[in-house]
């Protein structure tokens, strides 16, 4: 099964996207996560797609594109979860026809819905490992100690730059000009499954795994 996890940044694609992986024993696709590699492992990649990152705009979708193209290769019939991944409706169609080519197909998009101040919220308090990238939430998700990594012990948990406030409200922007017409794009392929996003990690959990059950 491949399932598309769209919803503004910080309503939870990346922590429901754990649940759906262990629930269909599929891999994550995030391409967040895999341009935030490119920039600590200091690419050329990294470097062009740090500026972008930064100001809360998006990576070009020919570099987005690519990368991606270059992970499914070696993905063989294994269930995947795309998480930030569609963001412009040109991505969803070179997504859908990169799928056509290696004869997969996009199986459900699960949109996972909150207002955007509930997102302003959650994200101004979020905080990262910068040595794992293990991400933690100052009122959701503490770290069991003050500043220290749950997983790798280092000290000192960094604020992402992109989880400044003014940043935010720019993503935000970006995400209802540019990636909330996806909603569209896959309900007209049949494929759209909306999910409320507010409430408890565990109420949003089975409601999302009650879609792919
Ligand atoms: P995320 O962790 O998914 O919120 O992504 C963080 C930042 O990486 C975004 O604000 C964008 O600058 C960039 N990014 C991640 N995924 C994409 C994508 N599919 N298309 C364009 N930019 C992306």
């Amino acid at each position: 099964m491949r399932v598309i996890l769209l919803g503004p940044p910080g309503v939870g694609k990346g922590t429901q996207a754990q649940f759906l992986m262990d629930e269909l024993k599929a891999i994550q696709l995030s391409t967040g996560d895999l341009l935030r590699a490119e920039v600590r492992a200091a690419t050329e990649l990294g470097t062009k797609a740090k500026e972008f990152m930064d100001a809360g705009k998006l990576v070009p979708d020919d570099v987005i594109l690519g990368m991606i193209g270059r992970k499914m290769q070696d993905l063989g019939d294994k269930a995947v979860i795309f998480d930030g991944f569609p963001r412009t409706v040109p991505q969803a169609e070179g997504l859908d026809k990169l799928m056509e080519s290696l004869n997969m197909k996009v199986d459900k998009a699960i949109e996972l819905t909150v207002d955007d101040e509930v997102v302003v919220k959650r994200l101004s308090s979020r905080r990262s490992c910068p040595q794992c990238g293990a991400v933690f939430n100052l009122l959701f998700a503490p770290p069991k100690q003050d500043d220290v990594c749950d997983k790798c012990g280092h000290v000192g948990l960094i604020q992402r730059d992109d989880d400044k406030e003014d940043t935010i409200r720019n993503r935000l922007k970006v995400y209802h000009d540019q990636t909330a017409p996806l909603s569209n794009y896959y309900n007209t392929q049949g494929k759209l499954v909306q999910v409320e996003g507010d409430g408890t990690i565990e109420e949003v959990r089975d409601r999302v795994l009650a879609v792919v059950k």
